[in-house]
């Protein structure tokens, strides 16, 4: 083995077929303590004395019959041990077409990552393929990366620090926080001129800044739109990067529509924050919404698309009569003959002020998935009975050493999907606190405590709590937009028929994702009557772009001869 001590181990588990198990994983020795186990026993023994000696465990793939124990038991047992393994069943080829109708339906419900088959020769693609992309999430979700683009230097993880690491983990862009006082802030600080501020944001192998603001982090990685030509006017302006916005930048760019992007945070939207998409087509084994996110991103740059990140748009001008319709940011305006809004919605507010306080220290919205990294061995909170607190919950089970999901409601079934139930429920880490409210909180400097209310009989109890991650639901991201764009009494924004009849246009509405001004359009999860799914919104946005044709290269009327 040519491997070091200190490389994460794959643990092998078969009885059979271990010679076959470790010839498929060979590839794999020279970055990984490749180890066999030939029972559940014995790979519980391993992981052990793997973890005492102070290492960790990237994957568990086990053959899909174990001599001692069920495998899906097996797995449970493993996850107590080392929660943030990827798990993985390579079933024998005998065994595949009669193992796989009973251990299938365990994945959906979370208790394993993938059901392969065993590798049919040296060079099987297919099943190294699903093996790198899971050891892939490993290492972008375990506490500390594999590898690191960015460094932070800071002496505290406060709210700053960590925006920062959350909006980098989101574009895809690995980084890491160390002291000053560590060889990684010693190396960063002597490329620094002048006294030493935090947090220092270091890039590859020199470019410091001193980061004010997570927007500065945004400007020095990837611009900011002072770099547009004032006078210069673009064919389509997308306000929001997630799903929606990015289908809409991939169609009009490839389309030949010089095409703008500005989001207000990381590309991604909401769909960035979920650690598994299980549900979109074609990705069977689900795939991290940062992924996707970065993927769509990559290849609308590839057509040439432009991508602003860090940039709120702050208001719209809309253009009448052939004038180009203006966006406004703090680091200067784009000018279009289109835009796109595809703002999404934000998180529902939990208005108890002391953790209003708190929050980016130990209170989150939204499922903050590197805050999750913090939360090491920790109790933690989630409010929302829907499937992002479902979905965040899990994730969280992967750190924290107990995850309580709060629901003012008598039970989950409702308003969650069934497959993240039985995950919930099959969780040992995760439980579920219903009819209950959070009514109070607070810490010294962090979050410490909450309060907790029984909304039966008004019965409150203090808890100690490392982290509060608050899925409330949503409210549309409008704030923005001018009184012209007519929105539903919720504030989603109005598209064809259901724009009110009095502002149709000689008796016709207007197009499908049309909004009442004309070149201005909509889709996605801002959109009055959406289905907020990250199927639906790629599907609006891609749909938006032959409107947006339309509207910039008007039909011409008859030739008069
Ligand atoms: C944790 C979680 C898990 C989910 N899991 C699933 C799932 O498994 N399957 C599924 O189908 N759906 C899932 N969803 C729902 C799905 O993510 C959304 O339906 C989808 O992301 C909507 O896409 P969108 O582009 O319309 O809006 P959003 O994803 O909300 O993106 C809008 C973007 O616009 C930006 N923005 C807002 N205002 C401005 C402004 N003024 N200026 C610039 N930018 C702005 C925002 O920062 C944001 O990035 C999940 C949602 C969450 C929160």
């Amino acid at each position: 083995m040519i491997v070091s001590a200190a490389a994460p181990a794959i643990v092998l588990i078969s009885e059979e077929h271990s010679e076959e198990m470790l010839a498929g994983f060979a590839r794999y020795t020279h970055e990984y303590d490749v180890r066999v186990a030939r029972s559940c026993h014995e790979a519980l023994q391993t992981t052990h004395d793997i973890v005492a000696e102070g290492g960790t465990v990237a994957m568990f793939a086990s053959e899909s019959v174990l001599p001692d124990a069920e495998v899906l038991h097996c797995f449970h047992k493993l996850r107590e041990k080392v929660p943030t393994a990827r798990r993985v069943i390579a079933a024998h080829w005998d065994r595949f077409l009669t193992d796989a109708p009973g251990l299938r339906p365990g994945m959906a419900k979370g208790k394993y990552d993938a059901f392969l088959l065993m590798p049919r020769g040296v060079r099987d693609e297919e099943f190294h393929n699903a093996i790198t992309d899971l050891l892939s999430d490993w290492g972008s979700t375990v506490a500390d990366p594999e590898v690191v683009a960015v460094k932070i230097i800071s002496p505290t993880r406060d709210a700053l620090t960590l925006g920062i690491r959350d909006f980098l983990d989101r574009m895809g862009m690995p980084s890491r926080v160390w002291e000053p006082d560590t060889e990684a802030g010693r190396y960063v600080l002597d490329h620094w001129d002048g006294e030493p501020v935090y947090p220092l944001v270091c890039r590859g192998h020199g470019t410091v800044m001193h980061a004010t603001s997570v927007r500065d982090v945004a400007i020095m990685m990837y611009g900011a739109p002072t770099e547009i030509d004032l006078e210069h006017v673009v064919d389509v302006a997308v306000v929001g990067g997630g799903p929606a916005g990015l289908a809409a930048a991939v169609y009009a760019a490839s389309e030949g529509l010089s095409t703008v992007i500005l989001e207000a945070e990381a590309i991604g939207g909401q769909a960035g924050t979920s650690s598994m998409i299980r549900n979109y087509l074609g990705f069977p084994r689900g795939i991290s919404g940062m992924r996707l996110a970065q993927r769509a991103r990559n290849q609308a740059l590839r057509f040439g698309a432009q991508f602003f990140t860090g940039q709120v748009v702050d208001e719209l001008r809309p253009g009448f009569d052939g004038d180009p319709h203006v966006l406004c940011t703090d680091s200067g305006e784009v000018r279009a003959r289109s835009v796109v809004i595809s703002s999404g919605v934000a998180y529902r507010k939990l208005r108890v002020e002391p953790l209003e306080e708190l929050v980016g220290i130990g209170v989150y919205y939204g499922a903050a998935m590197t805050a999750a990294r913090e939360m090491e061995g920790q109790d933690v909170y989630v409010v929302g009975g829907g499937n992002s607190a479902g979905q965040a919950a899990v994730h969280l089970a992967r750190f924290a050493r107990s995850v309580t999901i709060v629901v003012r409601r008598p039970d989950l079934a409702e308003t969650m999907s069934q497959y993240l139930v039985g995950e919930i429920e099959y969780n040992p880490r995760i439980s579920v606190r219903t009819c209950t409210t959070v009514v109070d909180g607070g810490g010294d400097g962090r979050l410490e405590w909450l309060g907790l209310q029984d909304v039966r009989t008004g019965e409150q109890e203090k808890v100690p709590a490392y982290g509060l991650f608050l899925l409330l639901g949503a409210e549309p991201r409008c704030d923005w937009l001018p009184g012209a764009v007519a929105r539903d009494e919720r504030g989603f924004v109005l598209t064809g028929r259901d724009v009110p009849k009095d502002q149709w246009s000689n008796g016709l509405p207007p197009e499908n994702l049309a909004t009442t001004v004309p070149g201005i359009f909509a889709a996605g999860d801002i959109r009055s009557g959406s289905m907020k799914r990250v199927a639906s919104a790629s599907g609006e946005g891609a749909s938006v772009v032959p409107l947006v044709h339309a509207w910039l290269a008007p039909v011409p009327g008859p030739e008069v001869s």
